[in-house]
C-alpha cells in the first residue's frame, strides 16, 4: 500500500502563525524526512465557498497568497503536489456518494462544525453546503488514498467522520477505501495556538492573527497589544502565566538560543515564569522579548515571500502542474469507487454478460 499524505487550508485569508505552528512546520519536516509515496497539499476553495459563498472574489484572491505562503515556509513543490480543490471534479462524485453514509444527526454532532456555526451566525438558517463540509473533506482525504493528515485539533472531528464513512463503505461495498490517521503538533500549545485577544483559537474568521506575511511594525503593534493578566496591573503586582497569551507563544516559540540573544538575564522560560509570578515583572518586558523571537522566526519568511510574488506566473504554474496530478490520481481512486459501487455500466463486460443470461432465461 502507498502511503499518502494529504493536508489542506481554506484561502479565507493569508496564513498566520497558528497555521504555522499547528501544521506548516511538520509539513515541511515531513517533506525534508521524504519517507512518503505521495504528498499532497490541498487549497480547499470549494470548501471556503461554503461559508464564503456571497464573496467568491475573497476565496479567488486567497488562493494565490495561500500558495505563496506554502512556498514562502519551505514547501518544495518538486517534493509535494499543491492542489485547487475546485479543479478536482472526482471529489464532487466521492461527496456525493458518501452522503448518502452520513446522517444528518451525526453531522450536526461534529463539535467543530457547532462551534463554527455558531461564530458564523448560521444556527437559524444552516447552509447545506457548509454542514455537509466534513463529508467533501472525507472525499479530499479518501480521494488520494491519504492514510495521514497533519492538521490542527479542530480537524479531529472530521478525521473520525472519514474514518466512519470508510468502514461504512467498506462494509457495504467491499474493501475499498483506506482509514486516515491525524497528525497532530508535537507541542500541546500548538494544537490549536490562541488567538492576539485570548480567544480560543487564532483564526482569520476573528480577526486575531498575526500573518506571516505581516511587516515588523505590523508584528510589534499586535504583540504589544496582546491580552495578558487583567488582574497584573502594576510591574509588582504577581502576575498570572496559565492563560496569559504571551507566555502561551513563548511556550511555543522561545528556544534557548532567543534567551542568549534577547534577555540574557534569564536562565530559561521556567525562570522567567516564576518572576512574573513572584510579582516585579512588567508586560512590556515580556512583549518585547516575545516581539524579538516573533521577528526572527518571521523575518526569512517574509522575505522569501516577496522574492516569490516577484512570479506569480510562475506560481500559477505549480499550482496549474499540482492540480492536473491532483486530478489524474483521484480519478483512478473515484473509478475504483464506482466500481465496487457497481455505478461501471460501461465497463464490466463480467456483468454484461450474466445480464444477457439473465434475460435469455427469462424469455
Ligand atoms: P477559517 O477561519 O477560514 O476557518 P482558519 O484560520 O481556521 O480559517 P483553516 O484553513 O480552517 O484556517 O485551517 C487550516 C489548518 O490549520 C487546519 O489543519 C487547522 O487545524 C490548522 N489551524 C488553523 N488555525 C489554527 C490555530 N489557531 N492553531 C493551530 N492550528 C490551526
Ligand atoms: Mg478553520
Amino acid at each position: 500500500m502507498e502511503k499518502n499524505i494529504l493536508t489542506g487550508d481554506r484561502p479565507t485569508g493569508r496564513l498566520h502563525i497558528g497555521h504555522y505552528v499547528g501544521s506548516l512546520k511538520r509539513r515541511v519536516e515531513i517533506q525534508n524526512e521524504g519517507n512518503y509515496d505521495n504528498f499532497y497539499i490541498e487549497i480547499a476553495d470549494a470548501q471556503a465557498l461554503t461559508d464564503n459563498y456571497d464573496n467568491p472574489g475573497k476565496v479567488r484572491e486567497n488562493v494565490i497568497e495561500v500558495a505563496l505562503d506554502y512556498l514562502a515556509c519551505g514547501i518544495d513543490p518538486s517534493k509535494v503536489t499543491i492542489f485547487i480543490q475546485s479543479q478536482i471534479p472526482s471529489l464532487c462524485e466521492l461527496t456525493f456518494y458518501y452522503m448518502n453514509l452520513v446522517t444528518l444527526a451525526r453531522l450536526e454532532r461534529n463539535p467543530t462544525i457547532k462551534e463554527e456555526l455558531k461564530m458564523r451566525d448560521f444556527e437559524k438558517a444552516i447552509p447545506t453546503g457548509f454542514l455537509t463540509y466534513p463529508i467533501s473533506q472525507a472525499a479530499d482525504i479518501t480521494g488520494f488514498d491519504a492514510t495521514i493528515v497533519p492538521a490542527g485539533d479542530d480537524q479531529l472531528p472530521m478525521i473520525e467522520q472519514t474514518r466512519d464513512i470508510v468502514r461504512s463503505f467498506n462494509n457495504i461495498y467491499g474493501e475499498t477505501l483506506y482509514e486516515p490517521e491525524a497528525v497532530l503538533p508535537d507541542n500541546e500549545a500548538c494544537f490549536r495556538l490562541v488567538g492576539t485577544d485570548g480567544k480560543a483559537k487564532m483564526s482569520k474568521s476573528l480577526n486575531n492573527c498575526i500573518y506571516l506575511a505581516d511587516e515588523p511594525e505590523v508584528i510589534r503593534e499586535k504583540v504589544m497589544g496582546m491580552y495578558t493578566d487583567p488582574n497584573h496591573l502594576r510591574v509588582e503586582d504577581p502576575g498570572q502565566v496559565e492563560g496569559n497569551t504571551v507566555f502561551t507563544y513563548l511556550d511555543v516559540f522561545a528556544k534557548p538560543e532567543h534567551f542568549d540573544a534577547y534577555l540574557p538575564e534569564y536562565k530559561n522560560l521556567d525562570e522567567l515564569k516564576e518572576h512574573y509570578r513572584r510579582g516585579g515583572l512588567g508586560d512590556v518586558k515580556i512583549k518585547r522579548f516575545l516581539n524579538d523571537i516573533l521577528q526572527e522566526t518571521l523575518e526569512p519568511i517574509r522575505t522569501r515571500r516577496k522574492e516569490l510574488a516577484k512570479d506569480i506566473k510562475g506560481v500559477y504554474k505549480i499550482l496549474e502542474e499540482g492540480t492536473k496530478k491532483a486530478n489524474e490520481h483521484c480519478l483512478r481512486v473515484t473509478e475504483r469507487v464506482k466500481n465496487a459501487m457497481g455505478i461501471n455500466y460501461f465497463d464490466d463486460p463480467k456483468f454484461l454478460e450474466s445480464q444477457i443470461e439473465k434475460f435469455k432465461k427469462e424469455n
